[in-house]
């Protein structure tokens, strides 16, 4: 007999550019060797350089997205990206509630590098009001927590108290992204329980990355959903190991960094 089918879900805009979105989620996804499902929750019309336009779909398709996956794939886990607006924002929070989905890992993205709003201002509270207390793990970068916590984040020390604020909202691990902080390493830090740690790779100097947020949230969400051992820090430093190898060589093909590529078959 096959071995059960295991697979992760995830929630969030279509990039037509392939260079974030769920079009990446998906092929991090597969390299953890679980199978990728989708509810898309808006349409944006962008490229490397320019975003043209962000069209949310309507609350009641992203609902029915998500309970007819669940009805047939029972997913082991749910990674979260762009959520466009409060009405959208609600409902995922309603789905995952009432879907029972397991290992729930929210990137909490405002903004793309491309200049597009990824969801509206106004929806921010719902976002930390609603969402936030029904997930396992969020992934903020630097300029997202601070405006999340709205502290400016200077020191590693500012870093500590910001994850513990976050987590206050009620997330049961915290992990704030480093990249956008200068320096030779790009470390992330993690607030897990009661246990601050860090997640180290080296910084690879001169080239700048679309996708690594949400190409690490899915990787977060497919070490959790790989197995029935749920949150552990180990599983944490797989996903940002399986980032930094991307990121290797896609530096090695594109070293003035841009789209991250991975050929087909990349394990993690
Ligand atoms: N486009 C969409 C629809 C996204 O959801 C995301 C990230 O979540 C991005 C683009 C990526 O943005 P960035 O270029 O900042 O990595």
């Amino acid at each position: 007999m096959s071995p059960p089918l295991r697979s992760v879900l995830a929630i969030g805009g279509s990039d037509c550019s392939g260079g974030g979105g769920v079009g990446l989620d998906t092929r991090a996804i597969s390299a953890f060797g679980l199978h990728p499902a989708t509810a898309i929750t808006a349409v944006t019309v962008q490229n490397r350089t320019s975003f043209s336009s962000a069209n949310p779909l309507e609350p009641g398709l992203v609902q029915a997205q998500i309970e007819t996956i669940c009805d047939d794939l029972f997913p082991s886990a749910v990674k979260i990206g762009m959520l466009a607006n409060g009405a959208i924002v609600s409902t995922v929070a309603r789905m995952i509630t009432g879907q029972k989905l397991k290992n729930r890992v929210l990137d909490p993205v405002l903004v793309s590098s491309s200049g597009g709003r990824l969801l509206e201002k106004e929806a921010i509270t719902a976002l930390t009001s609603e969402l936030f207390p029904l997930c396992d793990v969020i992934t903020p970068n630097l300029p997202e927590a601070e405006l999340l916590t709205q502290m400016r984040l200077k020191t590693p020390d500012d870093i500590q108290k910001a994850a513990a604020l976050l987590q206050k909202m009620g997330p049961r691990c915290v992990i704030i992204k480093g990249g956008h902080a200068g320096g030779p390493n790009s470390g992330d830090l993690v607030c897990l329980d009661d246990q601050f740690f860090t997640l180290e790779a080296p910084r690879i100097p001169g080239a700048q990355w679309r996708g690594t947020g949400c190409l690490f949230a899915s990787a977060v969400a497919a070490s959790l959903g790989s197995d029935e051992g749920g949150l552990a820090p180990e599983k944490l430093h797989r996903a940002k190991d399986f980032v930094t190898k991307v990121i290797q060589y896609s530096h090695k093909k594109s070293p003035s960094g841009g789209l991250l590529v991975f050929p087909s078959g990349f394990q993690a």
